[in-house]
């Protein structure tokens, strides 16, 4: 019967983009004989009609199935409950709004054929049709983080990628609670080929993200795949302590050999509160580390499926 292929498809209100994204990769499909494709749509807890749509969609196409989270848990919860639930000899996370175009599915799938490699991830070449300044922003935050940590993260590289079975285990095995799929990816190695692909603008609605989010995203990013964060803090405080030492010694010598004129308060204030911020900013820090320890140790499931078309769905996971 040839090669089952999983697309999971997370969707959070995407009623206007569904049905052409259906359209869309049915037609893909098409074009690859030797493929059979499952849909795998997870509607992330969406405020529009979407399962509605996700209903009429499972009616009308055997090879769709679709699971409904109980609440929205974000997309990278719902590409997780997406691989738990693929069944495919290879997968592929595809975003609803046609941004990453199911026309690059059959060279991918030709180039994971040939053996060489174990996956094919999709980049974007250029950033049209996006702010500059978040572009900007975007571009520090790949070169940091590639600089701090272990997990090659690639810059312009989406979460559209295709992959064998072997990787959906080897990502199901990472049971952390903080997803960032990006580092995940990454940090499981395997061979990957990067696709180069023009940006494609959304079909219909609108990106769920903001530059708050964004940034968001980006600490996650960076508290989960690097401890560089906590080393700087650290050296800062032994900076300031050995700064303070000296100047100690400078005062001590300045009283002794001129005795004490009263003067400089308005020194002393500033440089009480640099060290106070300092001090916050180093305990924030911290903070930010104990909290994603704490989130990890509850052991709470990544996501609830409250409707599902398939029975032996795996409901919570
Ligand atoms: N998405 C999701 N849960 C969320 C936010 C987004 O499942 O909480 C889905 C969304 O429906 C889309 C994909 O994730 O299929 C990417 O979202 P979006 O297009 O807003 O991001 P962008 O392409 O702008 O980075
Ligand atoms: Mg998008």
């Amino acid at each position: 019967m040839g090669d089952l292929i999983s697309i999971i498809v997370p969707c959070y209100n995407e009623e206007e983009s569904l049905r052409l994204f259906h359209t869309a990769v049915k037609e893909t499909e098409k074009k690859m004989p030797d493929c059979r494709f499952e849909i795998l749509l997870i509607n992330d807890g969406s405020k529009d009609r979407t399962v509605e749509v996700m209903r009429e969609l499972a009616a009308e196409d055997p090879e769709v199935s679709y699971y409904s989270f109980s609440r929205n848990f974000g997309k990278e919860a719902a590409m997780f409950a997406g691989f738990c639930n693929a069944r495919g000899d290879y997968a592929a996370v595809m975003d609803a709004d046609l941004q990453d175009p199911p026309d690059l599915l059959p060279e991918m799938y030709q180039i994971l054929k040939s053996g060489e490699y174990d996956s094919v991830a999709a980049r974007r070449v250029n950033r049209e049709g996006e702010p500059p300044i978040r572009s900007w922003f975007a571009r520090r935050f790949y070169s940091l983080i590639n600089r701090i940590s272990e997990a090659d993260i690639v810059d312009g590289a989406r979460d559209f990628r295709l992959m064998k079975r072997e990787m959906v285990d080897a990502i199901l095995a990472m049971g952390e609670s903080n997803r960032f799929s990006k580092g995940i990816f990454g940090w499981i190695g395997f061979r990957t080929y990067w696709m180069p692909y023009k940006n494609v603008e959304r079909v219909a609605g609108e990106t769920k993200w903001n530059f708050w989010s964004l940034l968001g995203y980006a600490i996650d990013g960076i508290v989960n795949f690097s401890h560089v964060p906590l080393d700087i803090a650290s050296w800062f405080g032994i900076l300031m302590t050995a700064l303070s030492f000296l100047a100690i010694i400078f005062i001590v010598v300045r009283k002794l050999l001129f005795g004490d004129p009263v003067a400089g308060w308005a020194s002393t204030a500033c440089i009480i509160t640099f060290i106070g911020g300092i001090q916050l900013l180093c305990l924030g820090i911290i903070g930010k580390y104990l909290a994603t320890v704490y989130q990890e140790v509850k052991k709470r499931p990544h996501f609830i499926i409250s409707e599902t078309s398939r029975e032996d769905a795996k409901k919570i996971g």
